[in-house]
Order: C-alpha cells, then sequence, then structure tokens
C-alpha cells in the first residue's frame, strides 16, 4: 500500500490493532474544534505565528515522503534557478507586520498540503461569509444541511468519494429536486466534503449551504432536506453503501440571519472543510481524526498504519474539489470568477522584498524558516539579517525600502540597489 519513494516519516514503524467497534459514527460537532479557536483568539498574532510554524513543519516533513510530487518542491525549490526566496512584508491592519516567502514553488493542495491549505481555506472561507452575507441582505434565507454515509470497515476512500459525489449528483439533479427548487425558491448550494478516520475507516459528510430567495420556515427548510436525504440514501443503496439515518445522517439547521449567526455558520463551514488545526487523537470525537490531525500523529509516531492512512488520504482527495458551486450562485452573490486552487497560491503575496536569502543557502535554512519570518515580525528585518548570518546564510537586502525604523542597518549607507552583504557566497551548511 505505501507508495513512498523515501521511506516513511519518523522513528519505527509500528501496526496498530485494529478494534472491532461501531461500524457508523453520529453526524459530528465541532466543539472542540470551536474551542481551540477561542483559546487563539485571545492572542491571534501569537497563535496565528504558532499555526504557520506548525504549517511549515509539517510540510517540510512531507518532503520526504509524499506521493505529491508538486508537494515534495512546494516551499522548497525555488522558482528559479537563479534566484532564492524572498522574505516580503506588508502590515496588518494593526500595524503589525506580516510576512511571508516569494519565489517558491507552490502546489496549491487544499486537501494535503499544510501551508497551501491555509491559504485556500482562508479564501474559501471568506467567499463563504459573502453568500451568507448577500443572503441576508437580498431578504433570502438559507439552511446548512449535512448528509452521513455509513460505511463498511476497510473500504477504500476513493470509492466512498466516489459513491459520495454520484450521490450529492442525484441529490441536486432530477425532476423531484427541479419541483423542490421552484416550489421552495431555491437559488443554489455550495457544499464541501468533510473527511474523517476513525477506528473503523473512513467517514465523509457532505455539508451544503442551500439558499433561498425569500424566507423560508424550518419546517419548510426539513422538507427540503428530507427529500435531499432520500435521493441521497437510494443513490448510495445504489453503491452498495447507506446513509446513517437514525443516528444522525441528516442535519437540516435554519441559518439565522444575524451578524453574530452569520459568523457562526461561516465559522462553521470553514471549520469542517478548510481549517488545518483540528483536535489530536485524544480530543477527537469519538476518536475521530481529521486529516491534517491524522498526518500530525503520523508525522509524531511513525506508525506504519497512520502513515499509509495518509497517503491513502493524499491519493484520494488529489484534484477534488474542495468547494463545489452549484450553477449561478455565484452571479447570484455577486462574486466574481471563482480563483483556483493554484491560482490563489500562486498570487504574489502583498508588502515589499525586505531581504532576499542566497539561493546557495536556501537548502539550510528552508526548514527552520519559520523562525526567521517570526524573528523578522518581531524584531525588524535588522535581526532577520543576524539570525540568517549567524547561520551563515548568504542574503541581500533587495532595492528601495521605505521603512527605516527599526532597520537603520539598511536604511543608512549606500543605494539599497541588490547590495550583497556580509557573507560570502557558497557556505551552506549549518
Ligand atoms: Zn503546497
Amino acid at each position: 500500500m505505501t507508495t513512498t519513494e523515501s521511506g516513511p516519516p519518523p522513528r519505527a514503524r509500528r501496526r496498530r490493532e485494529r478494534g472491532a467497534g461501531e461500524r457508523s459514527e453520529p453526524l459530528g460537532n465541532h466543539c472542540a474544534q470551536v474551542v481551540t479557536a477561542e483559546v487563539e483568539r485571545a492572542d491571534p498574532v501569537a497563535g496565528r505565528r504558532e499555526r504557520r510554524a506548525e504549517a511549515l513543519r509539517w510540510r517540510s516533513r512531507l518532503w520526504g515522503w509524499t506521493s505529491l510530487p508538486r508537494l515534495r518542491n512546494c516551499g522548497r525549490v525555488t522558482h528559479t534557478r537563479a534566484g532564492g526566496p524572498v522574505v516580503r512584508m506588508s502590515e496588518d491592519e494593526t500595524g503589525a507586520r506580516r510576512t511571508g516567502l516569494a519565489g517558491l514553488q507552490s502546489c496549491g493542495s487544499p486537501w494535503s498540503c499544510p501551508v497551501c491549505a491555509r491559504r485556500i481555506g482562508a479564501r474559501r472561507a471568506a467567499e463563504v461569509r459573502e453568500v451568507v452575507q448577500a443572503v441576508a441582505d437580498r431578504g433570502g434565507s438559507a439552511a446548512l444541511v449535512t448528509m452521513t454515509m455509513r460505511h463498511r470497515p476497510g473500504m477504500a476512500l476513493s470509492l466512498l468519494w466516489a459513491a459520495l459525489s454520484a450521490a450529492w449528483s442525484a441529490v441536486t439533479s432530477g425532476a423531484a429536486w427541479k419541483a423542490d427548487k421552484a416550489a421552495f425558491g431555491v437559488v443554489g448550494w455550495l457544499r464541501t466534503v468533510e473527511a474523517t478516520i476513525g477506528e473503523n475507516g473512513w467517514h465523509l459528510h457532505v455539508h451544503a449551504l442551500v439558499v433561498f430567495d425569500g424566507p423560508v420556515s424550518h419546517a419548510l427548510m426539513e422538507e427540503i432536506g428530507y427529500g435531499m436525504f432520500g435521493r441521497w440514501e437510494r443513490a448510495l443503496e445504489r453503491k452498495g453503501l447507506s446513509a446513517v439515518a437514525e443516528r444522525g445522517g441528516l442535519d437540516v439547521r435554519e441559518v439565522q440571519m444575524s451578524a453574530d449567526s452569520l459568523d457562526r455558520v461561516s465559522d462553521y463551514l470553514s471549520k469542517v472543510a478548510f481549517e488545518i488545526t483540528s483536535p489530536s487523537t485524544k480530543d477527537g470525537r469519538h476518536g475521530n481524526r481529521a486529516p491534517f490531525a491524522l498526518l500530525r500523529d503520523a508525522l509524531a509516531t511513525g506508525l506504519a498504519d497512520d502513515c499509509d492512512l495518509w497517503l491513502e488520504w493524499e491519493r484520494a482527495s488529489h484534484n477534488r474539489r474542495q468547494l463545489t458551486w452549484s450553477q449561478g450562485l455565484r452571479e447570484w452573490a455577486r462574486l466574481g470568477r471563482e480563483a483556483t486552487d493554484e491560482e490563489i497560491v500562486a498570487e504574489d503575496l502583498r508588502g515589499e522584498d525586505v531581504l532576499a536569502i542566497a539561493p546557495e543557502s536556501w537548502p539550510s535554512v528552508r526548514e527552520d524558516v519559520s523562525e526567521l519570518l517570526d524573528v523578522i515580525e518581531v524584531d525588524g528585518v535588522a535581526a532577520g539579517i543576524r539570525w540568517l548570518t549567524a547561520r551563515g546564510a548568504g542574503w541581500f537586502v533587495p532595492g528601495h525600502h521605505q521603512r527605516g525604523d527599526d532597520q537603520d542597518e539598511d536604511a543608512q549607507g549606500p543605494p539599497r540597489r541588490q547590495r550583497r552583504r556580509g557573507v560570502p557566497r557558497r557556505r551552506g551548511g549549518r
């Protein structure tokens, strides 16, 4: 099953005993994740840095054993041989410095790359928020419909996912759906897939936001939900699967159109679909883990089962859309064309180039580069220069940047035209 070329990540690979518990899990709630997010809100800047450091660390650990060639190069390989990566800096709305790296390849995987997932997820979450806001502004209403499928232990994720896609097509096509759409004033839907892994295998849920062009009562929302669930169930049965009916296979919630609630619902959808931080094994609901929690465990323990499951996850999720829109909903919500995952990660970071790392020095610092970003955000570019110099890494300051407050070292002296400073080339190692 393992397809790694350079072997598994850490330590000894041990087999985990598979338990023989329940076959299906009830629909989850995401309390643990919400609590985590609230704790981080206490110090958002530190929380953001911590999450970034974790994402960069996970990605660098994946370089050696991921099955995805683009992920292997993501954040590791520069765009061109000639240039090294450049630290770009901007200020957020509070005036705090924000840094990022430009000039590196990006893989654009919303499912498997911890770094790209953060960037893509932030964009998708903002778009979900815009749709919900449009519903409120235009006097519409919305329901959050979640549907779950039952699975047999050990079923391949790719099979489950294919069944899910087919079932969702059945939900949103055909005469019954057309009739429901007309009767209830359905404008459209957007949907995302949540996957978790438990002792009995993979669980997939569809979370859909169904948008109505006017007020619709909760009872009517449930009615349309039952209709959707009926088609869902029948389509799954045709694939030899079934839905989880009495145990919470269907959940229909009315989205309240207050500002607070709009935030909650877009937060909810974002968390289940786009948030890469999730509870560890211990905190997870019913022992179910989100894929990135699985990755964290695989990296921490090197359990063969976890490593294999992660590789299965990479293969099964690859090239699948994370957020799917019904035709016309984006136009209705006055959103522009949807950017692809690749376009989102390829977009230039905002800000100005403040420090370039010599290409030959990049391999020696890239696994710790989150430290460099932190140092520059906290103490300024000069501190970043000291950080690189202490590691024997070459660097230079790209032309024309204006801020000289904590960058006096750079702001004074000769014009800043690609001045190469201090450290000789060809010194890489730490
Ligand atoms: Zn990536």
